[in-house]
């Protein structure tokens, strides 16, 4: 068994709620075959320091800052970062131990078997998803953030979990921050795409204006999928 615990559930927004502040960030424990807490993604707003947390590991999806410290700013901790070097150098600053990461190219980290794939989501910063597969061979799709993810057939077949991108409902949304370009497809795209491969647990964080716009009427209309909630936590 794992517990997952969403950290936060914001996307890069200014808008928030009591439930949705901070920035998005998943947190994976196991207890067996031995303890290990692995953390995906730790942005500018979080809730706890590093030295709190005490992760085992960190992955890194992406640089932008809502899901990447180092973009802006540093951080005290020797905690192994796995990253791409993209992210490594998009950032202004570095993890003081960072391990370099290749999409497509599967590893482990403790007990996780770890398969990083490539997501559309910005051009001046590429992302990866990761696939996750749990010591109960459980498997876990995390991508936070994306336009798309490329080679679908490939990676969703199988999976037990998927987290997807909560930005918005049903639009499709591009916009340029500066000079980054960001994009995020809609929650009803992912459900389709989750509806074809047979995935049947379906969680959404990294919520945006749109959807916490709607989040009353949310469970009514989409019965099929959970809005994560910061500090909200799951046992799978
Ligand atoms: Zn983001
Ligand atoms: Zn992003």
């Amino acid at each position: 068994m794992a517990i997952l615990t969403f950290l936060g559930t914001r996307g890069g927004i200014e808008e928030k709620t009591e439930t949705h502040f901070y920035h998005s960030s998943l947190l994976v424990q196991i207890s067996k075959p031995y303890p290990f807490r692995l953390l995906i993604d730790y942005g500018r707003i979080h809730a706890y320091s590093l030295s709190l947390l005490q992760p085992d590991a960190l992955l890194i999806t992406h640089g932008h800052p809502d899901h990447y410290l180092w973009t802006f700013q540093t951080a005290d901790s020797d905690v192994p970062v796995y990253l791409t070097q993209e992210i490594l150098s998009y950032g202004e600053f570095s993890p003081c131990n960072p391990k370099i990461i290749v999409p497509y190219r599967q590893f482990n980290i403790g007990p996780f078997s770890i398969f990083p794939y490539r997501v559309l989501h910005s051009i001046c910063c590429p992302a990866i998803g990761f696939k996750i597969v749990l010591p109960d061979r459980k498997i876990v799709l995390y991508n936070p953030d994306l336009v798309d993810i490329i080679a679908k057939e490939h990676i969703l077949p199988g999976a037990d979990y998927y987290i997807g991108d909560g930005s918005s409902i049903k639009t499709y949304l591009v916009r340029r921050k500066g000079e980054m370009l960001c994009g995020h497809t809609g929650i009803f795209a992912q459900l389709k795409w989750c509806e074809k491969y047979g995935i049947q647990n379906i969680i959404f964080t990294h919520l945006g204006q749109d959807t916490l716009s709607r989040i009353d009427d949310f469970s009514k209309l989409y019965p099929e999928c959970a809005l994560a909630y910061d500090r909200m936590k799951i046992a799978i």
